[in-house]
């Protein structure tokens, strides 16, 4: 059995796991374009990826031209870990507006590469107002995806992810405790997208869960539901046949809820995002059989593509 570190300890250099990873700034979005390009090849859903390699690309360069954030002082820091508080919590942290500028910089070079329809929609958003802008903003950070508007939510989405990226950044790893509770990202307090295996190359085998906002990875143990904490004999794992099992959907029986299973130990290019996008139909074939998806990938429309 792992020891664990308790919350707020610093990993030590004696072969203890991190419990939390903060994202590489300056690869963090590159890597997912190219994962995307890679795995446009031959997929059905090709033209789609490209383009979203595409919007990871914008991503980075705006996270590139974006100048350094206000963040949480000593005082807020530790007032949110005695409370057991995410440090720059999605629906309460007073957002910098240089987000828009990030959503500026997004709308402006994934146009060129956007879909007729995308294309209607990156319109769309730039000429929505900055009170309407931040209207979508609560929407996303409330994880509200679906009604009006749905089709401009990615975009704002893809802006908001760099900015809070940005905060997680730097906030650095030893400054993010663990929270109590261990579905939500310990930075931000949104819910994860995904959990990978093998997050980086220092910690080969163990299980973290990806923020669906910052970026931020936080260990959690393997085989034990991510959403109601249910052990071992209540989950189960699915894949779609002849993929080589990278992505898996674990299931949970107890609260009918499952969140895919990225598997970098088997690829390293694979990536959260990516990987999970490329991956609709075996949420198809999990949804189908009762199962609803615990955490939200941002970057999907609804019923579009
Ligand atoms: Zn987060
Ligand atoms: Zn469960």
């Amino acid at each position: 059995m792992t020891t664990l570190l308790e919350p707020g300890q610093i990993p030590q250099a004696s072969g203890e796991p991190p419990r939390v990873l903060t994202p590489d700034a300056k690869d963090v979005f590159a890597h997912r374009a190219r994962r995307f390009v890679q795995l446009a090849e031959g997929h059905p859903l090709g033209d789609y990826l490209r383009f979203m390699s595409r919007l990871a690309q914008a991503q980075q360069q705006a996270l590139d031209a974006l100048p350094a954030v206000p963040v949480p002082d000593d005082e807020a820091k530790s007032q949110s870990s005695q409370h057991g508080m995410p440090l720059v919590p999605a629906q309460s942290w007073p957002r910098d507006p240089v987000w828009r500028a990030a959503l500026s910089i997004i709308l402006c070079e994934a146009a060129p590469a956007a879909s007729e329809t995308a294309a209607a929609s990156i319109k769309a958003v730039g000429a929505i107002d900055d009170t309407a802008l931040e209207g979508l903003a609560e929407r996303v950070l409330r994880t509200e995806l679906y009604g009006e508007h749905a089709d401009k939510l990615p975009f704002v989405a893809a802006a908001l992810q760099v900015y809070w990226t940005k905060l997680a950044v730097q906030l650095g790893a030893a400054a993010i405790a663990p929270l109590d509770v261990p579905g939500v990202c310990p930075c931000c307090g949104a819910l994860p997208s995904v959990s990978v295996i093998g997050a980086s190359p220092e910690v080969p085998g163990l299980r973290y869960l990806h923020c669906s906002l910052c970026n931020t990875e936080w260990h959690m143990t393997r085989a034990q539901c991510t959403a109601c904490d249910a052990a071992e004999s209540s989950v189960a794992y699915r894949h779609i046949e002849g993929d080589k099992g990278l992505v898996q959907a674990e299931t949970c029986d107890v609260c009918k809820s499952y969140l895919k299973i990225v598997r970098r130990d088997k690829d390293a290019s694979a990536d959260p995002v990516a990987d999970d996008l490329a991956t609709l139909a075996l949420d198809i074939l999990v949804d189908e059989s009762g199962y609803s998806r615990s955490g939200p990938n941002l970057l999907l429309v609804p019923g579009g593509g």
